[in-house]
């Protein structure tokens, strides 16, 4: 499943995270892992499949070698869903069969026992292709020459098992060789190059692809469509973009970023690319997590990699390389070396996520990635604050927990976590741990301290202990910086959007390295636990350049000392004391005001990305107004604060613009417009009815026209997304639907979204989308429906879907909705991820009653005093 989980425009306070575990916990006796026993384990699998893509049913057989340790009568493996026709062993007598779908796992026996030693185990068997974008699915859609279905697999963490029999554990990597029949006329892709074709008759033939080398069963790739493919060789290998007929020119911006990631990667790791190809695939719609790493056979939903030069954007175009990079950081971190179980599953994600800004900071520097990630970041530290947080390193128990696994705090605190780390120890010294690491793992795998025993011998710093204190108890650290005699007084303690619900706990204490600047001045690093007093004058900046995990609380005076100079502080430095002004005002522990005295201090000619980080706070709080006074109040002030943004950047893009200046205009015009700004909806719906501008302009007047819309409007352009036959310009033109400030053409849109009316697979996404402004109407609809199984919604995409909408409200009564929903529908052991739901809505809460009478209060204030 699952790696870029998180879609740029959702809300990001609707992404927290979940399952509470105290940081004592984890060390207790706990239940056994569900996992296989070791008796037999896989060695080979050679796999043959024939898909009948019309009744979506696939038969399929499988030789698998198998070591056998110990004598035995059974052997136990996994497969969900698949019907057994014939299982034997060494051409033997028949097995029975038994099969636990709850467990997922068949059990084969036999009367007499299999000796030690190898044996090659063979299944016959029948399955089902499904409609959800998880297993072995289809999507389909229409083309120019009519509709086109395209077959796919999707599998982490557990869903190769729907494929074929298999130990379907990432330790238990094996080779594997894919045959399938397929279509003369269609293209079938895997993680290996195509060996040989076989004609079967005179429109179907058998595809066999190469063996591949020892990988575990979730990185198994295969898709068959109406594809083309355009490559280039890359460091002798063959890097190819496979995409639906018709869009190689939408494909040509990401085989050239790939082609630069793969020679970076060869160079980062220190290791050339296993494989003798790398395909990155475009599903026509979206996919289940986002866009998958499988190895050699990336696939990736249309939005992640398709880039149209007439139609794309600038966000697009960093989008697209943020999720190859990542993809593509992968290929070595996950899939040439890869946890040995999903609890190490924070490594793996918090690497890539960490890598691919790291990537996009040397290879687009223009970008400012790194500085953009502090905003991406801030979604774990957000997830970190409320009471569904975890510990970045939970146990894992079953394929339903591993599933739950792909949240903010997996994802990004462990990004975080890795970036403090390459900080401290400095980028030379980080890579080389990393490529040891490589050299020593490579086709294995490993837990997480095998990287930081590691790291901590090359560079002499503790290393090891840092990154357990951070990974083992749950928690965002806080640091006041108290101005005491003669310098400035440190203290750690713990950082929660509510302070009551940590109340009677113990302190925790963390090994924090921090850089700590006069302002103005050079950085030197410290490494705080519990209390330190620092002999710098005041003001000084603690966590300059915040790549420490935590937020820092001054003094009153110090605050202000700061804001008078915010002005000159880095934009890195900008962006960081916003972000925790605003979390600190939701905590009560300063002024909720602070967030708009810094954003009121920020010059016109401050970096891009500070103020569109600016324009997603002040859309945040808009949201969340209710009283129609006090709303047209705040718009005022959020208009006469982008007056002078708006003068300086224009309406219309230069020549030679930076792309991050282009992103803030779309973004401007969009709060302008939503701010109540008449002129800026008045000019967006021109632009769009012309039909002129850049691509970046006609996104940006789509957005704004379709939030705005009337029911005319709304249909019109309902309209035309029907007809259009490309996927990708229907999604632009549903996505920016799902924006409809307009409650009764909110709801229209939602039914939409659970109709097959809309690109495959981008249901959710659209319904998390709308949810953002009208989650409690999005609630009442998706409730209703989601034990449909009419759906083309897999369990626990209902699971997270339930979660995310209802994570949008404020209103504290959609908690116990969702566990009444939970009650009915969820096991009892895949419930913990509901409790982001309300950790969520009680914040949102907070906001409404707590932080927004003091955001109004301020801005009266201050209106009274001009
Ligand atoms: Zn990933």
């Amino acid at each position: 499943m699952p790696c870029i989980r998180c879609v740029a425009a959702l809300a990001l306070l609707s992404l927290a995270s979940h399952a509470p575990a105290s940081a004592a916990g984890a060390d207790k006796a706990l239940p056994m892992r569900e996992v296989l026993p070791d008796t037999v384990v896989p060695v080979r699998y050679d796999l043959t499949l024939a898909p009948d893509a019309e009744a979506l049913t696939f038969r399929g057989d499988v030789k698998i070698a198998v070591d056998v340790r110990a004598a035995t009568r059974s052997v136990v493996l996994n497969a969900a869903g698949l019907k057994f026709a014939h299982a034997a062993m060494d051409g033997g007598a028949e097995a029975s069969v038994a099969i636990d779908e709850k467990l997922g796992r068949a059990t084969l026996r036999w009367d007499a026992p299999i000796a030690p030693g190898r044996h090659e185990l063979f299944i016959e068997y029948d399955g089902k292709i499904g409609r959800s974008t998880l297993g072995f699915f289809a999507m389909d859609y229409s083309s120019a020459d009519g509709p086109r279905r395209t077959l796919a697999t999707n599998f982490e963490p557990a869903e190769a098992r729907r494929l074929l029999p298999c130990w379907d554990e990432p330790e238990r990597k094996a080779t594997f060789t894919l045959s399938v029949d397929a279509p003369k006329d269609r293209m079938a892709v895997s993680n290996m190059p195509v060996a040989d074709v076989t004609s079967l008759s005179a429109t179907m033939q058998r595809v066999r692809f190469a063996t591949s080398p020892k990988m575990s069963t979730y990185l198994l790739f295969l898709a068959i469509g109406d594809f083309e493919r355009i490559h280039q060789p890359v460091d002798g290998v063959d890097v190819g973009i496979v995409v639906k007929r018709g869009d190689t020119a939408k494909a040509a911006y990401a085989l050239d970023q790939a082609g630069k990631l793969l020679h970076y990667y060869d160079e980062y790791f220190g290791i050339v690319f296993p494989l003798p190809k790398l395909d990155l695939i475009a599903a026509p719609g979206q996919i289940y997590g986002g866009s998958m790493e499988n190895w050699g056979a990336i696939f990736y939903s249309q939005n992640h990699l398709l880039f149209d030069p007439a139609a794309s954007t600038e966000a697009d175009r960093q989008l697209v390389f943020e999720v190859v990079s990542h993809e593509m950081a992968h290929q070595w971190f996950g899939d040439l070396v890869t946890m040995s179980w999903w609890t190490d599953l924070w490594l793996n994600e918090g690497f890539a996520r960490w890598m691919q800004t790291y990537a996009a900071d040397d290879l687009h520097p223009e970008w400012e990635t790194g500085l953009a990630s502090a905003s991406q970041l801030e979604r774990g530290k957000l997830a970190d604050s409320v009471p569904s947080t975890h510990p970045v390193v939970q146990p894992v128990y079953t394929a339903d927990q591993a599933e739950e696994s792909f949240d903010a705090i997996t994802y990004d605190k462990g990004a975080a976590v890795i970036g403090m780390i390459n900080a401290y120890v400095g980028r030379d010294a980080f890579r080389e741990g990393v490529r040891r690491y490589m050299r020593v793992h490579a086709f294995g795998n490993t837990v997480d301290s095998d990287l930081w025993t590691v790291m901590q011998e090359s560079v002499g710093k503790p290393i090891v202990a840092i990154e357990r204190d951070f990974t083992r108890q749950e928690g965002l650290p806080l640091v006041r910086a108290i101005p005491a005699a003669g310098g400035v007084q440190l203290s750690e303690g713990r950082f929660v959007d509510d302070p009551a619900t940590i109340e009677g706990l113990p302190p925790q204490r963390w090994r924090l390295p921090l850089a700590v600047a006069p302002i103005g001045g050079t950085p030197r690093y410290i490494l705080l636990r519990g209390e330190m007093r620092l002999t710098d004058a005041a003001p000084l900046l603690i966590n300059a350049g915040q790549q420490g995990y935590a937020r820092v609380l001054y003094g009153a005076d110090v605050f202000d000392g700061l804001a008078r100079h915010y002005e000159s502080l880095t934009p890195i430095d900008q962006l960081g004391t916003l972000n925790d002004g605003f979390a600190l005002g939701t905590a009560g522990l300063a002024p909720a005001s602070n967030v708009l005295v810094l954003a009121s201090r920020l010059p016109a000619e401050a970096n891009p990305i500070v103020w569109g980080r600016v324009i997603e706070l002040l859309d945040e709080l808009d949201i969340r107004h209710a009283d129609a006074t006090q709303l047209a109040a705040f718009r005022r002030f959020g208009l006469d604060l982008l007056m002078p943004l708006a003068a300086r950047i224009g309406t219309a893009a230069g020549a030679n613009e930076p792309s991050n200046v282009i992103i803030l205009r779309g973004a401007l015009a969009q709060m302008q417009a939503n701010l109540g700004d008449a002129a800026a909806i008045a000019a967006a719906r021109r632009r769009f009815a012309s039909g002129e501008g850049t691509a970046a302009e006609q996104r940006s007047a789509l957005s704004i026209v379709a939030a705005h819309a009337d029911a005319a409007t709304f249909e019109a352009l309902l309209g035309r997304a029907q007809k259009a036959a490309d996927p990708l310009q229907k999604q632009h033109i549903f996505d920016a639907l799902a924006g409809v400030i307009d409650p009764a053409l909110a709801e229209r849109m939602a039914e939409i979204a659970l109709t097959d009316q809309i690109p495959a697979g981008t249901g959710p996404r659209l319904l998390a989308i709308l949810a953002r402004r009208h989650a409690d109407l999005v609630w009442r609809i998706v409730a209703a429906r989601l034990d449909d199984p009419a759906l083309p919604f897999d369990r626990s995409e209902r699971w997270r879907l339930a979660i995310d909408i209802a994570g949008c409200s404020a209103d504290p009564r959609r908690i116990a909705e969702l566990e009444a929903y939970e009650a009915r529908s969820v096991p009892a052991e895949a419930r913990k991820p509901f409790l982001e739901a309300s950790s969520s809505i009680h914040r949102n809460e907070r906001l409404v009653t707590m932080v927004l009478p003091q955001i109004d209060r301020w801005i009266a204030a201050r209106g009274a005093l001009k």
